[in-house]
């Protein structure tokens, strides 16, 4: 899909905030959903999405909800480097298929990384849904 197009409701992300499908929840607030990447690039990979934004991506974020969406991100960053302890952190969001989105409902990626450890390849290899709650729940506990 192109960087042009119109916002499907029927996307995995927006079934996840409806409760149409499960998720492995770390954070909500008014304005952020977080949760975690079922196909992770590395242990901790969370993803966070605006609960109240009919953006595919980030060109077309409504002005109204960037701020706060910067500063979920900003958040749950720093409680996934608190539960965590990596020695670096990836925060990453593609724009259109050619840049590697597969999802067309505006998200960051927050991916932990470890020297020495090499990043997994985009969207491959799902998760045990058991170990994804376990890190949710540990990521969720430091949020500040
Ligand atoms: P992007 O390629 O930037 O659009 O990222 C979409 C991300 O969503 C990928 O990293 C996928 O692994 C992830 N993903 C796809 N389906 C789900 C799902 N049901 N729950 C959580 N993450 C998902």
């Amino acid at each position: 899909m192109s960087l042009d197009g119109t916002y499907d409701a029927g996307n995995i992300f927006a079934k996840i905030l409806r409760g149409e499908m499960p998720s492995a929840r770390v954070f909500e607030d008014e304005h952020v959903f977080a949760f975690m990447d079922v196909f992770p690039q590395a242990k901790g990979h969370t993803l966070v999405i605006p609960k109240h934004s009919q953006a595919r991506n980030f060109l077309e974020a409504e002005p109204e909800i960037v701020g706060p969406l910067m500063l979920g991100v900003q958040r749950v960053a720093r409680a996934v480097r608190a539960a965590l302890n990596p020695d670096g952190l990836v925060i990453t969001q593609f724009n259109g298929a050619p840049a590697g989105q597969t999802v067309y409902h505006l998200h960051f990626h927050i991916i932990p990384r470890w020297e020495g450890v090499p990043l997994g390849r985009h969207g491959e290899g799902m998760a045990d849904p058991g170990e994804l709650k376990a890190l949710a729940e540990q990521i969720a506990a430091k949020i500040s």
